[in-house]
Protein backbone atom coordinates (compact mmCIF):
# COMPACT_ATOMS: atom_id res chain seq x y z
CA UNK A 1 0.00 0.00 0.00
CA UNK A 2 1.43 3.60 -1.07
CA UNK A 3 2.02 5.33 2.37
CA UNK A 4 3.46 8.66 1.34
CA UNK A 5 3.76 10.73 -1.90
CA UNK A 6 5.95 13.20 -2.65
CA UNK A 7 4.52 16.29 -4.87
CA UNK A 8 7.37 18.10 -6.91
CA UNK A 9 7.85 21.90 -6.35
CA UNK A 10 7.81 23.36 -8.58
CA UNK A 11 5.49 21.30 -11.08
CA UNK A 12 2.89 21.80 -13.66
CA UNK A 13 1.78 24.71 -15.60
CA UNK A 14 4.44 27.17 -16.20
CA UNK A 15 3.91 31.28 -16.87
CA UNK A 16 3.78 30.71 -20.58
CA UNK A 17 1.22 27.62 -20.58
CA UNK A 18 -1.38 30.09 -18.21
CA UNK A 19 -0.76 33.23 -20.38
CA UNK A 20 -1.52 31.44 -23.15
CA UNK A 21 -4.62 29.34 -21.94
CA UNK A 22 -5.89 32.26 -20.49
CA UNK A 23 -5.92 34.28 -23.35
CA UNK A 24 -7.36 32.04 -25.43
CA UNK A 25 -10.27 31.37 -22.85
CA UNK A 26 -10.86 35.61 -22.55
CA UNK A 27 -11.14 35.41 -26.28
CA UNK A 28 -13.44 32.99 -26.88
CA UNK A 29 -15.61 34.10 -24.09
CA UNK A 30 -15.26 37.34 -25.85
CA UNK A 31 -16.57 36.20 -28.96
CA UNK A 32 -19.41 34.31 -27.46
CA UNK A 33 -20.55 37.26 -25.65
CA UNK A 34 -20.89 39.60 -29.21
CA UNK A 35 -21.83 36.42 -31.09
CA UNK A 36 -19.55 36.73 -34.05
CA UNK A 37 -16.63 35.12 -35.43
CA UNK A 38 -14.76 32.29 -34.89
CA UNK A 39 -11.57 31.31 -32.50
CA UNK A 40 -9.35 29.12 -34.01
CA UNK A 41 -6.02 28.06 -32.46
CA UNK A 42 -2.96 27.19 -34.89
CA UNK A 43 -1.65 24.22 -33.38
CA UNK A 44 -2.43 22.78 -30.08
CA UNK A 45 -2.58 25.77 -27.82
CA UNK A 46 -0.04 23.50 -25.09
CA UNK A 47 0.82 20.49 -25.56
CA UNK A 48 -1.43 18.76 -23.44
CA UNK A 49 -4.72 16.83 -24.76
CA UNK A 50 -7.28 17.45 -21.80
CA UNK A 51 -6.61 21.32 -22.21
CA UNK A 52 -7.36 21.17 -25.90
CA UNK A 53 -10.44 18.98 -25.48
CA UNK A 54 -11.78 21.13 -22.74
CA UNK A 55 -10.87 24.39 -24.69
CA UNK A 56 -13.01 22.32 -27.51
CA UNK A 57 -16.14 21.56 -25.56
CA UNK A 58 -16.03 24.63 -23.58
CA UNK A 59 -15.23 27.32 -25.39
CA UNK A 60 -16.13 25.98 -28.68
CA UNK A 61 -12.28 26.39 -30.08
CA UNK A 62 -11.17 24.68 -33.23
CA UNK A 63 -7.73 24.09 -33.65
CA UNK A 64 -6.02 23.74 -36.52
CA UNK A 65 -2.47 22.08 -37.64
CA UNK A 66 -0.70 23.12 -40.63
CA UNK A 67 -0.81 26.33 -43.22
CA UNK A 68 -3.57 24.46 -45.65
CA UNK A 69 -6.27 24.53 -43.26
CA UNK A 70 -5.26 28.20 -41.77
CA UNK A 71 -5.50 28.86 -45.48
CA UNK A 72 -9.14 27.88 -45.96
CA UNK A 73 -9.78 30.37 -43.29
CA UNK A 74 -11.36 33.88 -44.23
CA UNK A 75 -13.35 36.83 -43.33
CA UNK A 76 -14.12 39.38 -40.70
CA UNK A 77 -14.33 38.72 -37.13
CA UNK A 78 -12.55 35.56 -37.08
CA UNK A 79 -9.42 35.18 -34.74
CA UNK A 80 -6.37 33.14 -34.82
CA UNK A 81 -4.45 32.39 -31.91
CA UNK A 82 -0.63 31.68 -31.99
CA UNK A 83 0.48 28.67 -29.48
CA UNK A 84 2.78 29.07 -26.64
CA UNK A 85 5.12 27.18 -29.10
CA UNK A 86 5.66 30.41 -31.86
CA UNK A 87 5.32 30.60 -34.82
CA UNK A 88 7.13 30.74 -38.34
CA UNK A 89 6.58 34.10 -39.65
CA UNK A 90 4.85 32.74 -42.77
CA UNK A 91 2.34 31.31 -40.80
CA UNK A 92 1.33 34.84 -39.20
CA UNK A 93 1.80 36.19 -43.36
CA UNK A 94 -0.78 33.51 -44.32
CA UNK A 95 -3.24 34.82 -41.03
CA UNK A 96 -2.90 38.49 -42.27
CA UNK A 97 -3.06 37.85 -46.23
CA UNK A 98 -6.70 35.81 -44.97
CA UNK A 99 -8.09 39.21 -43.41
CA UNK A 100 -7.60 37.57 -39.59
CA UNK A 101 -7.28 38.81 -36.24
CA UNK A 102 -4.57 37.66 -34.73
CA UNK A 103 -4.02 37.06 -31.18
CA UNK A 104 0.14 35.56 -30.39
CA UNK A 105 0.40 33.67 -27.17
CA UNK A 106 4.24 33.08 -28.31
CA UNK A 107 5.96 32.69 -25.09
CA UNK A 108 7.92 35.77 -24.45
CA UNK A 109 11.23 32.99 -23.59
CA UNK A 110 10.70 31.42 -27.11
CA UNK A 111 10.10 35.00 -28.61
CA UNK A 112 13.55 35.61 -27.43
CA UNK A 113 15.38 32.75 -29.37
CA UNK A 114 13.38 34.62 -32.34
CA UNK A 115 15.19 37.36 -31.56
CA UNK A 116 18.14 36.20 -31.35
CA UNK A 117 17.77 34.16 -34.54
CA UNK A 118 16.69 37.28 -35.92
CA UNK A 119 19.61 39.70 -34.89
CA UNK A 120 22.45 36.72 -35.46
CA UNK A 121 21.07 35.91 -39.27
CA UNK A 122 21.33 39.74 -39.98
CA UNK A 123 25.22 39.64 -39.26
CA UNK A 124 25.26 36.84 -41.36
CA UNK A 125 25.97 34.03 -38.47
CA UNK A 126 25.04 30.22 -39.24
CA UNK A 127 22.80 29.08 -35.99
CA UNK A 128 23.27 25.66 -34.74
CA UNK A 129 19.71 25.12 -33.44
CA UNK A 130 19.96 22.64 -31.03
CA UNK A 131 16.54 20.43 -30.86
CA UNK A 132 14.93 16.96 -30.09
CA UNK A 133 12.35 16.98 -33.46
CA UNK A 134 12.43 18.63 -36.72
CA UNK A 135 8.81 18.38 -36.28
CA UNK A 136 8.28 20.32 -33.23
CA UNK A 137 6.35 23.35 -33.34
CA UNK A 138 8.84 25.54 -31.55
CA UNK A 139 11.72 24.52 -33.47
CA UNK A 140 9.53 25.06 -36.87
CA UNK A 141 9.11 28.66 -35.71
CA UNK A 142 12.15 29.50 -34.93
CA UNK A 143 14.06 27.69 -37.88
CA UNK A 144 10.81 29.72 -40.23
CA UNK A 145 12.56 32.91 -38.48
CA UNK A 146 16.27 32.85 -40.69
CA UNK A 147 15.97 28.63 -42.63
CA UNK A 148 18.96 30.51 -45.18
CA UNK A 149 20.90 30.42 -42.01
CA UNK A 150 19.39 27.65 -39.59
CA UNK A 151 21.58 24.16 -39.43
CA UNK A 152 19.33 21.76 -37.19
CA UNK A 153 21.49 19.83 -34.45
CA UNK A 154 20.48 16.93 -32.73
CA UNK A 155 20.55 17.40 -28.53
CA UNK A 156 22.51 13.94 -27.57
CA UNK A 157 21.03 11.30 -25.66
CA UNK A 158 18.05 11.97 -28.12
CA UNK A 159 15.88 9.24 -28.81
CA UNK A 160 14.47 9.78 -31.71
CA UNK A 161 15.59 9.15 -34.81
CA UNK A 162 15.05 12.35 -36.93
CA UNK A 163 17.08 12.71 -40.80
CA UNK A 164 16.61 16.10 -40.54
CA UNK A 165 18.57 16.53 -37.69
CA UNK A 166 22.73 16.99 -37.86
CA UNK A 167 24.86 15.08 -35.26
CA UNK A 168 26.93 17.84 -33.25
CA UNK A 169 30.01 15.57 -33.98
CA UNK A 170 29.76 16.00 -37.65
CA UNK A 171 27.63 19.26 -38.75
CA UNK A 172 29.87 21.46 -40.70
CA UNK A 173 29.19 25.56 -40.82
CA UNK A 174 30.39 27.98 -43.69
CA UNK A 175 32.41 30.02 -41.42
CA UNK A 176 33.61 28.55 -38.27
CA UNK A 177 34.70 32.21 -36.78
CA UNK A 178 30.43 33.03 -37.23
CA UNK A 179 28.19 30.51 -35.94
CA UNK A 180 25.92 30.57 -33.02
CA UNK A 181 24.09 28.06 -30.93
CA UNK A 182 20.46 28.40 -29.94
CA UNK A 183 18.47 25.91 -28.32
CA UNK A 184 14.56 24.74 -28.40
CA UNK A 185 13.85 25.98 -24.56
CA UNK A 186 12.37 22.16 -23.23
CA UNK A 187 15.42 20.49 -23.87
CA UNK A 188 17.29 18.18 -21.35
CA UNK A 189 19.41 20.45 -19.22
CA UNK A 190 22.07 17.84 -18.70
CA UNK A 191 22.44 16.27 -22.29
CA UNK A 192 22.19 20.13 -23.88
CA UNK A 193 25.35 21.16 -21.89
CA UNK A 194 26.38 18.05 -23.17
CA UNK A 195 26.06 18.87 -27.19
CA UNK A 196 26.95 22.14 -26.33
CA UNK A 197 30.27 21.47 -25.41
CA UNK A 198 31.41 18.94 -28.31
CA UNK A 199 30.08 22.16 -30.48
CA UNK A 200 32.77 24.28 -28.66
CA UNK A 201 35.17 22.07 -29.16
CA UNK A 202 34.82 21.21 -32.56
CA UNK A 203 33.91 25.42 -33.07
CA UNK A 204 36.52 27.44 -30.47
CA UNK A 205 34.79 30.70 -31.70
CA UNK A 206 31.21 29.27 -31.15
CA UNK A 207 29.08 31.88 -29.73
CA UNK A 208 26.94 31.31 -27.11
CA UNK A 209 24.27 33.55 -25.49
CA UNK A 210 24.24 34.71 -22.40
CA UNK A 211 20.99 33.69 -20.96
CA UNK A 212 20.63 29.88 -21.88
CA UNK A 213 17.45 29.48 -24.54
CA UNK A 214 16.75 26.43 -21.93
CA UNK A 215 13.63 28.22 -19.69
CA UNK A 216 13.09 28.42 -16.06
CA UNK A 217 10.49 26.13 -16.02
CA UNK A 218 12.14 23.37 -17.91
CA UNK A 219 15.45 23.91 -15.05
CA UNK A 220 13.19 23.97 -12.54
CA UNK A 221 11.17 20.40 -12.94
CA UNK A 222 14.14 18.85 -13.70
CA UNK A 223 16.01 19.92 -11.01
CA UNK A 224 12.80 18.78 -8.99
CA UNK A 225 12.89 14.88 -10.40
CA UNK A 226 16.90 14.92 -9.38
CA UNK A 227 15.80 15.73 -5.67
CA UNK A 228 13.06 13.79 -5.45
CA UNK A 229 13.04 10.61 -8.00
CA UNK A 230 15.97 9.03 -5.35
CA UNK A 231 13.57 8.74 -2.36
CA UNK A 232 10.50 7.01 -3.90
CA UNK A 233 9.79 3.23 -5.28
CA UNK A 234 7.92 4.65 -7.75
CA UNK A 235 8.07 8.31 -9.89
CA UNK A 236 5.06 8.97 -12.18
CA UNK A 237 5.11 11.74 -14.82
CA UNK A 238 1.77 13.21 -15.66
CA UNK A 239 2.14 14.14 -19.19
CA UNK A 240 0.84 14.21 -22.62
CA UNK A 241 3.31 12.25 -25.20
CA UNK A 242 3.35 15.72 -27.48
CA UNK A 243 4.89 17.22 -24.67
CA UNK A 244 8.72 18.00 -25.38
CA UNK A 245 9.58 19.26 -21.38
CA UNK A 246 7.22 16.40 -20.10
CA UNK A 247 8.84 13.77 -21.74
CA UNK A 248 12.06 14.68 -20.40
CA UNK A 249 10.89 14.46 -17.01
CA UNK A 250 10.46 11.17 -17.71
CA UNK A 251 13.76 10.22 -19.30
CA UNK A 252 15.50 12.04 -16.10
CA UNK A 253 13.18 10.19 -13.57
CA UNK A 254 13.84 6.51 -15.73
CA UNK A 255 17.65 7.38 -15.87
CA UNK A 256 17.40 7.53 -11.73
CA UNK A 257 14.57 4.79 -10.44
CA UNK A 258 13.79 1.63 -12.08
CA UNK A 259 10.27 2.14 -11.57
CA UNK A 260 8.99 5.51 -13.50
CA UNK A 261 6.01 6.03 -15.74
CA UNK A 262 4.23 8.65 -17.78
CA UNK A 263 0.32 8.86 -17.38
CA UNK A 264 -1.88 11.18 -18.99
CA UNK A 265 -4.23 10.73 -16.08
CA UNK A 266 -5.10 8.55 -13.22
CA UNK A 267 -6.87 6.05 -15.46
CA UNK A 268 -3.36 4.86 -16.87
CA UNK A 269 -1.78 3.34 -13.25
CA UNK A 270 -1.52 -0.25 -13.96
CA UNK A 271 -2.48 -1.77 -10.54
CA UNK A 272 1.32 -3.92 -10.90
CA UNK A 273 2.83 -1.02 -10.88
CA UNK A 274 2.01 -1.06 -7.27
CA UNK A 275 3.58 -4.13 -6.12
CA UNK A 276 5.41 -3.24 -3.47
CA UNK A 277 5.58 0.62 -3.82
CA UNK A 278 5.20 2.62 -0.47
CA UNK A 279 6.39 5.75 -1.78
CA UNK A 280 5.39 7.85 -4.77
CA UNK A 281 6.84 10.51 -6.32
CA UNK A 282 4.72 12.67 -8.87
CA UNK A 283 5.35 15.84 -11.27
CA UNK A 284 4.08 17.06 -14.35
CA UNK A 285 4.44 18.64 -17.69
CA UNK A 286 4.45 22.37 -17.72
CA UNK A 287 1.49 21.98 -19.61
CA UNK A 288 -0.63 19.60 -17.52
CA UNK A 289 -3.00 20.96 -15.11
CA UNK A 290 -2.78 20.44 -11.73
CA UNK A 291 -6.24 18.45 -10.86
CA UNK A 292 -4.88 15.71 -12.87
CA UNK A 293 -2.32 15.56 -10.13
CA UNK A 294 -4.58 15.81 -7.64
CA UNK A 295 -6.88 13.08 -8.76
CA UNK A 296 -3.84 10.82 -8.76
CA UNK A 297 -3.18 11.74 -4.62
CA UNK A 298 -7.20 10.68 -4.19
CA UNK A 299 -6.71 7.91 -6.03
CA UNK A 300 -3.85 6.88 -3.79
CA UNK A 301 -5.84 8.07 -0.27
CA UNK A 302 -8.78 6.26 -1.56
CA UNK A 303 -7.29 2.63 -0.24
CA UNK A 304 -5.55 4.65 2.43
CA UNK A 305 -6.99 7.00 4.32
CA UNK A 306 -3.92 8.13 6.40
CA UNK A 307 -1.54 8.81 3.25
CA UNK A 308 1.21 11.07 3.67
CA UNK A 309 1.42 13.70 1.19
CA UNK A 310 4.15 16.14 1.11
CA UNK A 311 6.10 18.26 -1.66
CA UNK A 312 9.81 18.62 -1.79
CA UNK A 313 11.98 19.90 -4.89
CA UNK A 314 12.92 23.33 -5.26
CA UNK A 315 11.50 27.00 -4.52
CA UNK A 316 7.57 27.74 -5.97
CA UNK A 317 8.10 29.39 -8.95
CA UNK A 318 6.24 33.39 -8.60
CA UNK A 319 6.77 34.16 -12.25
CA UNK A 320 3.80 35.99 -14.81
CA UNK A 321 3.58 36.59 -18.18
CA UNK A 322 1.25 39.82 -19.26
CA UNK A 323 -1.31 38.37 -21.98
CA UNK A 324 -1.53 39.54 -25.55
CA UNK A 325 -3.38 41.63 -27.09
CA UNK A 326 -5.45 40.94 -30.83
CA UNK A 327 -4.20 42.54 -33.87
CA UNK A 328 -6.54 43.33 -36.39
CA UNK A 329 -4.88 42.42 -39.96
CA UNK A 330 -2.94 44.74 -41.94
CA UNK A 331 -4.46 45.19 -45.36
CA UNK A 332 -1.73 43.44 -47.70
S1 LIG B 1 7.89 25.60 -20.96
FE1 LIG B 1 9.19 27.43 -20.84
S2 LIG B 1 9.30 28.22 -22.94
FE2 LIG B 1 7.59 26.76 -22.86
S3 LIG B 1 5.80 28.03 -22.41
FE3 LIG B 1 6.60 27.35 -20.43
S4 LIG B 1 7.99 29.00 -19.75
FE4 LIG B 1 7.61 29.28 -21.94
Amino acid sequence: MVETVILARPRGYCAGVVMAIEALEEAAAENAVRQEGNIVAYHAIVHNHTVVERLEQQHNVRFVENLAELEQMSGQGNTVVFSAHGISPVVRQEANKRGLTTLDATCPLVTKVHSEAKRYAAMGFSILLIGDSSSHQEVIGTFGEAPENTILVSVLGNRKADVKLQDPHTVQVPNPDKCIVLTQTTLSVDDTDKTVDVLKRRFPNLTIPSRSDLCYATKNRQAAVKVIAPQVDMFLVVSSLTSSNGMRLVELAEEITKEAYRVDSVTDIKPDWLDGVKTVGITSAASTPDDLVMSIVEFFRSSNPHLVVREDGGEPEDIEFRKPVRVPAFAS
